[in-house]
């Protein structure tokens, strides 16, 4: 019997965890250059070049091919106009996974629409079909979809339904910044793709957000539902706007600062590298893990011919591990490696940040509070996604290659200590009960 190092008995291993963010070569530079250039805001006074927020929107556009980029503050207010833009609003339903980020549902609320909880497709992780096309009602105005964490959803038999019903796609990429789908960038394929650039995610600039899209109508919306309804000034004069006062819709400023600007533009020279040395690492783990029993990595569709990895998933058979949920695997699994794994979100509509009904402007007629929390008795494949699925953060795909031989040992330990790990976990639930 060998003590688990979550009961204090020796690691398997020791992992440093390699730092996020970390600046690229030239931030530092095109932060001084914007701070000396007496311009800190798209809306500032024009000094006779392009500002650092057009120059990112027009690189990351090419870096995905797609011919418009709006940036934004942060991912919630691009996913916001992107559901402005395409007309969504109150009373509609928008469809969207129940295993994600919770700001899919809040940005729907934002937008007094209801989010309608789809179940997951269990190779992907991402939205099924299947589940999309049964949550389709004459309400439906959008479906969200995710590519969730290192999978890319099925965007064909997806953008398929929306063709049907006459529902218009987000693609949230938020987790996906580079992934490919048949060769095209994800993103470029729904009406609007729409991108965070957090601090976790795969790209950043500690905030920011991107809405890109193909459509000159939608383009001209959404620039100006991010600029307090101004539009972009074709002849600036030196010191004056580089944005006019005649626009169609009432906005708000979602503006991402040329400050943030800059220094996603220095990052983006660094994301292929970084998502290459991801890919490599988790074919490692793949490697690592192949002859275990018990973990099975989350595979690609033969379709993405780009894989990223915001997070490296696999999943487990509990039947070997005690019977313990992921979260319990993640916290001992954490203990003996030093590598952070840690469960997937819990399910939307019991996600502890996920609090319909507590803004007044949420209480409009035509709302029904019973569609808010998902369907009754939940999703299934969501729920067994949270107890069976574990998963790294990027950062940690950034190692050296030879960092993760520790691994397979501690998953044997684990597997050889089972009791122990099903006392952890009723000890765990007593103490929650006891709350
Ligand atoms: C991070 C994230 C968002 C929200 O982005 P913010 O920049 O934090 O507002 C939206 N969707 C998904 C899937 C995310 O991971």
């Amino acid at each position: 019997m060998a003590k688990l190092a979550l009961q204090g008995g020796p690691p398997v291993g020791s992992f440093t965890v390699p730092s996020w963010p970390r600046a690229a070569e030239n931030a530092l530079s095109n932060v001084q250059a914007v701070l000396e250039s007496g311009r800190w805001s798209v809306a500032g006074n024009w000094q006779g070049g392009p500002s650092a927020e057009g120059r990112f929107a027009d690189r990351f556009a090419d870096f995905l091919g797609a011919p418009h980029c709006v940036p934004t503050m942060n991912g919630s207010s691009a996913l916001v106009i992107a559901l402005e833009a395409l007309g969504v609003g109150a009373g509609d339903e928008v469809i969207v996974p129940g295993l994600t980020w919770v700001a899919n549902a809040s940005t729907v609320l934002a937008v007094n629409a209801t989010p309608i909880m789809a179940d997951l497709d269990p190779t992907t992780l991402c939205m099924s079909p299947a589940a999309v096309e049964a949550a389709v009602t004459e309400r439906t105005r959008a479906i969200v979809v995710v590519h969730v964490y290192s999978s890319v959803a099925d965007l064909d038999a997806i953008l398929a339904i929306g063709e049907r019903y006459g529902i218009p796609v987000v693609e949230d990429c938020s987790h996906a910044h580079g992934a490919s789908w048949k060769g095209r960038r994800v993103g470029t394929w729904g009406a609007v793709g729409v991108f965070s650039m957090q601090e976790r995610k795969l790209l950043t600039a500690g905030e920011g957000g991107a809405v890109v899209c193909r459509s000159d109508d939608l383009h001209d919306r959404l620039f100006q539902l991010r600029s307090d309804g101004r539009r972009p000034e074709a002849r600036p004069v030196l010191g004056g706007s580089e944005l006019t006062f005649d626009g169609s819709v009432i906005g708000a400023n979602y503006c991402m600062s040329e400050l943030c600007a800059a220094v996603l533009e220095a990052q983006l020279a660094d994301l292929p590298e970084q998502n290459r040395h991801r890919a490599e690492n988790a074919a490692v783990l793949d490697r690592l893990l192949a002859n275990l029993p018990g973990v099975t990595p989350v595979a690609a569709s033969p379709f993405v011919t780009e894989r990223t990895f915001y997070q490296y998933t696999a999943r487990i058979d509990r039947e070997v591990f005690g019977g313990v949920s992921a979260a319990t695997v993640a916290r001992a699994l954490a203990a003996e490696t030093g590598m952070p794994f840690q469960p997937p979100y819990d399910p939307l509509y019991r996600h502890p940040l996920y609090r319909p009904l507590t803004k007044r402007r949420f209480l409009i007629e035509g709302l029904d509070p019973g569609r808010l929390t998902g369907p009754a008795g939940g999703l299934p494949e969501t729920e067994r996604a949270h107890r069976e699925v574990l998963t790294l953060h990027h950062s940690v795909l950034l190692a050296p290659n030879d960092a993760f031989e520790a691994l397979p040992s501690a998953i044997e330990k684990l597997q050889r200590e089972a009791a122990s790990l099903s006392d952890i976990e009723s000890a765990g639930a007593e103490f929650a009960d006891s709350r």
